[in-house]
């Protein structure tokens, strides 16, 4: 498929070059890093080297792929090993346990080494073919060409709807304009990763996280493919942990609506209680008003709860970030040749 066929819609950007911009010599060639995560990836991590050797080869460039073993349980690692083995373009980058995508991912750009850097999902879920066209953003002078989504095969109706509201709402709580239907799949020049590998939060919401750093990007859109094997590591349970990570990361305003919350809650209490004592006052009491006084017990029982749980959710983050760990730990590297060239980037700070 080519790139053309997998951008759904022109790119909305294309017109619209920002004074700011230093663009590049118009033929330059940056060495390339392709960085993928992969957890239990055993049907498609040789395919997706294929397919994406296939593609860095034609254009050129001195590059690399690195492969980011997330703790697999079955064949990936082998797999990768014997790739390696064949292929001096693979790194190996075998982490010391499952950690999470969104850490896996960060592993990989710690271990980089091209003057670009392209972050793809093993499933090739994201079309590799568009790396071609993202060159073209880096020559314009872009330190960040990320893909939109304009297209989900293969995805529920419902994911896809809760991932919209999802998006929407992120957008309209916070500070940083995360932009919507957009995931890790993009292209970041050296100074963009460099920068990003400031960052060693452990909650990482990278999707925020790209967003925070900021520089010169530029959307392309693209369709997102269906899985090509495997299964997706991702229920609605993960997912909506996945989006309170995003909330709790990039915006306090929950903690603000409890405020106000409990504001207009007591604001109402009071103007019900002297409606009561009004009201004992003119008509007397005979004893009654048990329903009312179940509904505001229970009522502000769990307005106390939710703000609570709201409270938690951020005290647990902050008791996680205090502990400085470090956010990886490595069992094993093997370098590709571009690495082992490359003066080794500054190791991940711990
Ligand atoms: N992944 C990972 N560690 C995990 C879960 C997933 O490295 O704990 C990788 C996975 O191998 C894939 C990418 O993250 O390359 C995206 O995962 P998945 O396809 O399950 O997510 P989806 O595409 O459905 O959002
Ligand atoms: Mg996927």
């Amino acid at each position: 498929m080519t790139a053309r066929q997998h951008r759904g819609l022109d790119s909305p950007a294309a017109a619209q070059e920002k004074p700011g911009l230093s663009p590049r010599p118009k033929n330059s060639l940056p060495s390339i890093s392709v960085v993928a995560p992969a957890y239990n990836e055993q049907e498609v991590i040789e395919v997706f080297h294929r397919r994406v050797s296939a593609i860095l080869v034609n254009i050129g460039a001195p590059y690399e792929l690195v492969l980011v073993n997330d703790g697999s349980e079955d064949n990936t690692l082998a797999l990768m090993h014997r790739l390696q083995a064949a292929d001096p373009h693979v790194t190996v980058v075998d982490l010391s346990r499952n950690f999470g995508k969104e850490i896996a991912l960060t592993a990989g750009l710690d271990h980089s080494s091209g003057d670009v850097v392209v972050v793809l999902d093993a499933d090739l879920q994201d079309p590799p073919e568009l790396i071609p066209e993202m060159l073209d953003g880096w020559r314009d002078g872009y330190d960040i060409v990320y893909g939109v989504r304009s297209q989900r095969d293969g995805e529920t109706w419902l994911k896809k709807g809760s991932a919209r509201l999802f998006y929407r709402f992120l957008q309209s709580v916070s500070r940083v304009d995360i932009p919507r239907d957009t995931g890790d799949f993009r292209l970041m020049t050296r100074r963009a990763v460099l920068e990003l590998s400031r960052l060693r939060e452990e909650h990482r919401f990278m999707k925020g996280l790209f967003a925070w750093i900021g520089f010169p990007s530029r959307p392309i859109a693209y369709r997102r493919d269906p899985r090509l094997a495997g299964e997706t590591k991702w229920n609605y349970w993960k997912l909506w942990n996945l989006a309170l990570e995003g909330i709790t990361s990039f915006t306090i305003r929950p903690l603000k609506i409890a405020t106000y919350l409990g504001l207009s809650v007591a604001v109402l209490s009071l103007l019900y209680a002297a409606f009561v004592i009004w009201k004992t006052l003119m008509f007397g009491d005979p004893v009654r008003g048990y329903p009312s006084l179940m509904v505001v017990v229970l009522f502000l029982g769990g307005v106390q709860l939710i703000s609570v749980g709201v409270l938690g959710e951020y005290i647990g983050r902050i008791f996680n970030e205090v502990k400085r760990r470090p956010l990886y730990l490595v069992n094993r590297v093997l370098s590709s040749q571009l690495r082992a060239k490359t003066t080794p980037p500054p190791s991940a700070p711990t």
